[in-house]
């Protein structure tokens, strides 16, 4: 149950804004804000500061609901804790949300207010794109805060994370596949994709470049056209998606798509993608893939090359993408030995990774990030 309580923390610059504390059980900080006069309705949610200042996107999409909103800011930064523990970032877990339509609501204005919001965590929550918000509008918040990461690289930033993301899954799809197959071989392997977008499409190029041939979904029409196009993927419908006959099941949309509808109905070996909190429920959904005898590459293992890409800007010496890479080719190493601990335990992968995130939690920070990103 949530509990509301006002906090009434200083913003001299912004009289409309207001910032509301939100009391959640296990999450060191979570806060509402509202500015009526930048049209801004957004949640900030710090999971977990033990190995680092807590970064994670910020995501904007039209919310059914507070409710809505609020679950999905929680789930998500509690996802970055872990994914930060085993990508070993050196960062701890938070994320944030913009109640609005990415395509229509979107001004300046929205954006500076946001970074108000950003600021007034002091550093403890530092900020990056996600779905619906893009380097432009991070330009806008970095007028307010410096907590911002992933700008571009004029700009001292490290980019668009989504390459990266799509780099790493590509290493997790590997991965998946010698545990599934005993070979990385992706020659004539047929990948069912949900979401061609700004990761999926770059991890479609990598897998047809590799042999593989793509079926894809998308409610955009643009991205379905592009992949088909460029891709050779045959399209079909979104909810058909599920009922593909293929080798690889690749969830590149939104979460909660491993549930008690989609899992029987699924007709592949490997369950790779990068989207984030794809089991609806974490323990019975994981449990439902393994006894389908499905290899199952944790979303927040194989989706981690974003976040690795970025925390290497808070590094003392600055962005580095051969550094950034090298990090991110791990994830091929990390998800062989999950598969292999939940192989010989007789566990899901899903706990195998959540054990991993919770020992490298317990052992405490290695090193010290950069107090602040890099001046801009
Ligand atoms: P994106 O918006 O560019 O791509 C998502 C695609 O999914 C879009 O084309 C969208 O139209 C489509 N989509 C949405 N709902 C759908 C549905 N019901 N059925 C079919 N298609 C649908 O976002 P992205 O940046 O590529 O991120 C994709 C996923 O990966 C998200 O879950 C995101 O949180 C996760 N992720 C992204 C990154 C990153 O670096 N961008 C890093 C880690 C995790």
């Amino acid at each position: 149950m949530l509990k509301q309580a006002c906090a009434d923390l200083p913003l001299a610059t912004d009289t409309t804004m207001k910032i509301t504390t939100i009391e959640q059980a296990g999450y060191e900080r979570v806060a509402k804000c509202e500015d009526p006069a930048a049209g801004l309705t957004a949640y900030i949610a710090v999971h977990n500061t033990t190995l680092g200042p807590a970064l994670g996107g910020l995501r904007m999409w039209s919310y059914e609901s507070e409710k809505a909103a609020i679950t999905d800011v929680l789930r998500l930064s509690r996802g970055m804790t872990f994914k930060s523990s085993v990508a070993k970032t050196g960062l701890g877990g938070g994320k944030s949300v913009i109640v609005g339509n990415p395509r229509t609501d979107k001004t300046a204005k929205l954006f500076e207010a946001m970074g108000r919001f950003v600021d007034s965590f002091g550093g403890q929550y530092i900020t990056a794109e996600d779905v619906g918000v893009g380097i432009e509008d991070l330009m806008h918040v970095r007028k307010t805060t410096k907590w911002v990461t992933g700008l571009s690289r004029a700009d001292g930033g490290s980019g668009n994370p989504s390459p990266y993301t799509a780099l790493g899954c590509f290493e997790g799809v590997k991965a998946a596949a010698i545990e599934a197959w005993g070979s990385d071989d992706l020659k004539g392997k047929v990948v069912a994709m949900q979401g061609p977008g700004n990761v999926g499409f770059p991890l479609g190029e990598q897998l047809v470049k590799a042999g593989a041939r793509l079926v894809v979904c998308d409610v955009n029409q643009e991205n379905v056209d592009r992949a088909v196009k460029q891709l050779g993927a045959q399209a079909v419908m979104p909810n058909d998606i599920y009922d593909v006959p293929c080798d690889i099941f690749s969830p590149c949309a939104l979460g909660g798509i491993l549930n008690d509808d989609t899992i029987p109905r699924l007709k592949c070996k490997v369950i790779a993608g990068a989207a984030n909190n794809q089991l609806l429920d974490e323990v019975k959904h994981a449990a439902a893939v393994t006894a389908r005898g499905l290899v199952y590459a944790p979303d927040y293992v194989i989706n981690a090359g974003g976040i690795i890409n970025v925390s290497l800007e808070l590094e003392p010496g600055g962005y580095n993408e051969a550094a950034a890479v090298k990090k991110i080719q791990n994830i091929f190493e990390a998800l062989r030995s999950i598969f292999e601990t939940a192989r010989k335990q007789k566990i899901t992968t899903h706990a195998a990774a959540q054990a991993v995130a919770e020992a490298n939690l317990a052992a405490g920070p290695a090193k010290k990030k950069a107090a602040a990103p890099a001046a801009r």
